[in-house]
C-alpha cells in the first residue's frame, strides 16, 4: 500500500477503506508517512469528505492507537463531557461538581488552551496546589471516592490525535467536519466513559460559524458515540459572544465559584443546567425535567458547592482559594475601558474578546507561551445593554503593562453599537439526543 494512492484516492473523492485508512494513522503515529503526505490527505478530507463509515473507521484507529482507559470500576454512572471550545468557557468548573454531588461519576481529561479560546486544564492550574496529573489508578479510584476528577491530557492516551491535531493546526485542516468528529471522539472513547454530552459552540468564537454545520458535527459525533455503544446527548450552544463575564484563568474559576455559591445568574448559569440536566439525565437514567429539578436543587441548597470544593481538595487544590477567591493570583494592572459611544450594545464579538485576552497573557499564542494565570478581561456590559460614552465597558488584567494598548484596541473592535435595542438570540439552538 502507498500513502500517494491514498490521497489521489481521497483528492477524487472516492471512499478510503478501512486498511488504507489504518496505514494511514499507523504510520503517521509511528513516523513512516511524512507529515507532507498526512497534510495533503488531510486537506483532501477537508475538500471532499468521508462518509460515516469512513469517519467511525478513522475514529477507532485513532482511539486505538494509544492506551485506552477501562472505567468499568466505576460502573455505569460514568459520564464525560467536552466543549468544541470556547471564550469565557468554564462550564466544566460548574457542571463536573454538580453532576457528581447527585451521584454522576465525572470522569474528564480536558485540554489546554491554544489561541483565542481557553483550556480547563489551564484554569484549574491557576488555583495553588491543583494536580491536573494522576495516574490512571489514582483517577479512577478519586471518582470512585469523590465522585469527580479531570485531568490533562496524557501522552499514553491517542497519540495519533496529538500529532495530527499539531499538524492540523498549523496546515489550515483544523475546520472539517471529518477531523474535528474523529478528533474529539476517539478521546471520549479511549477514557471510555458510559455516556458523554457534547457542548457544540457555534459562531465567532467557534470552529464552526453556523448553527448548520455544528448540528452535522454534533450528529456526526452523536453517531460514532452510540456505534460504540456509549449513551450520547449534545447541545449546541451559542459562541458569538463569550459565555459569562470573566475571560482569563483565575477570572473564570472566581466566576465559576460565584455562579454555585453565590447564586449569579445568567447565560452561563442557563449553559451549566442545561449541560449538567443532560449529564444526570444520561448517567443516572433520569428524566430531563427530574434530572433539571435536582441540578437547579443541587445549586441552591450548595450541595455543588460543597462537592467543588472536595473536589478541588481531592486533586491538591488550597481550598482556602475557592472560599476566599480573593487570595487568588491577582494582576498589577487593572484597567478600565470606557466607551467611545452612546447607543445599545449589539454584538460583543467572541473570537475578538479572547484575543484581546490572550494579548493581555491569559493564553498561550504559540505553544510554548507561558500563561499569566491573573490576566483577562472582566465585561462590565453585555449585548443588549445601553451604555453612555464613558462608562464602563469592561476591565482589562494584565501583569504586563506594555500589553494594554493593543488590547484595548482588540476590544474596543469587539463591540458593536447601535440604536436599537437587539432582538435575543437563542443561547441554546437545539439538544440532540
Ligand atoms: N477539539 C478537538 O479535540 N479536536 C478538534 O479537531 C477540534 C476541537
Amino acid at each position: 500500500m502507498r500513502m500517494y494512492d491514498i490521497i489521489e484516492k481521497k483528492k477524487h473523492g472516492e471512499v478510503l477503506s478501512d486498511s488504507e485508512i489504518e496505514f494511514f494513522v499507523k504510520g503517521y503515529t509511528e513516523g513512516t508517512v511524512p507529515d507532507y503526505q498526512a497534510s495533503a490527505l488531510c486537506m483532501a478530507i477537508c475538500f471532499r469528505g468521508m462518509t460515516d463509515g469512513e469517519i467511525y473507521a478513522l475514529t477507532d484507529c485513532m482511539m486505538h492507537s494509544g492506551q485506552t482507559v477501562d472505567l468499568s470500576p466505576l460502573g455505569d454512572r460514568s459520564v464525560d463531557k467536552h466543549s468544541t471550545g470556547g471564550v469565557g468557557d468554564k462550564t466544566t468548573l460548574i457542571v463536573a461538581p454538580i453532576a457528581a454531588s447527585l451521584g454522576a461519576k465525572v470522569s474528564k481529561m480536558s485540554g489546554r488552551g491554544l489561541g483565542h479560546t481557553g483550556g480547563t486544564v489551564d484554569k484549574l492550574s491557576s488555583i495553588p496546589g491543583f494536580r491536573t496529573s494522576l495516574s490512571e489508578e489514582d483517577f479512577i479510584a478519586q471518582v470512585k471516592k469523590v465522585g469527580v476528577a479531570v485531568i490533562g491530557q496524557t501522552a499514553d492516551l491517542t497519540p495519533a490525535d496529538k500529532k495530527l491535531y499539531a499538524l492540523r493546526d498549523v496546515t489550515a485542516t483544523v475546520d472539517s467536519i471529518p477531523l474535528i468528529a474523529s478528533s474529539v471522539m476517539c478521546k471520549k472513547l479511549a477514557v471510555g466513559s458510559r455516556s458523554v454530552v457534547l457542548d457544540v459552540k457555534v459562531g465567532s468564537g467557534a470552529f464552526l460559524k453556523t448553527p448548520e454545520e455544528a448540528e452535522k458535527l454534533a450528529r456526526c459525533m452523536v453517531g460514532i458515540g452510540k456505534n460504540n455503544g456509549r449513551r450520547m446527548a449534545a447541545l449546541i450552544t451559542d459562541m458569538d459572544e463569550p459565555l459569562g463575564d470573566n475571560v482569563g484563568n483565575v477570572l473564570e474559576v472566581k466566576e465559576a465559584v460565584s455562579v454555585l455559591r453565590d447564586g449569579k445568574q445568567g447565560n452561563l448559569k442557563k449553559v451549566c443546567v442545561a449541560l449538567a440536566t443532560q449529564m444526570v439525565s444520561l448517567s443516572l437514567g433520569l428524566e430531563r425535567e427530574e434530572a433539571e429539578r435536582r441540578v437547579n436543587e443541587a445549586i441552591s441548597s450548595g450541595l455543588a458547592y460543597e462537592k467543588m470544593k472536595e473536589w478541588i481538595g481531592a486533586q491538591g487544590g488550597d481550598v482556602s482559594y475557592i472560599e476566599d477567591t480573593s487570595k487568588l493570583a491577582s494582576a498589577e494592572y487593572q484597567v478600565p475601558v470606557l466607551s467611545e459611544s452612546d447607543g445599545f450594545i449589539i454584538s460583543t464579538d467572541a473570537l475578538k474578546v479572547g484575543t484581546a485576552a490572550a494579548l493581555l497573557g491569559a493564553g498561550r499564542i504559540s505553544k510554548e507561551t507561558a500563561i499569566d494565570y491573573s490576566a483577562g478581561i472582566v465585561l462590565a456590559k453585555q449585548t443588549g445593554d445601553y451604555v453612555k460614552k464613558g462608562d464602563v465597558l469592561c476591565t482589562l488584567h494584565t501583569s504586563d503593562e506594555s500589553r494594554i494598548a493593543q488590547a484595548r484596541d482588540m476590544f474596543l473592535s469587539s463591540v458593536s453599537f447601535g440604536d436599537e435595542k437587539p432582538a435575543e438570540k437563542p443561547l441554546i439552538y437545539k439538544s440532540i439526543t
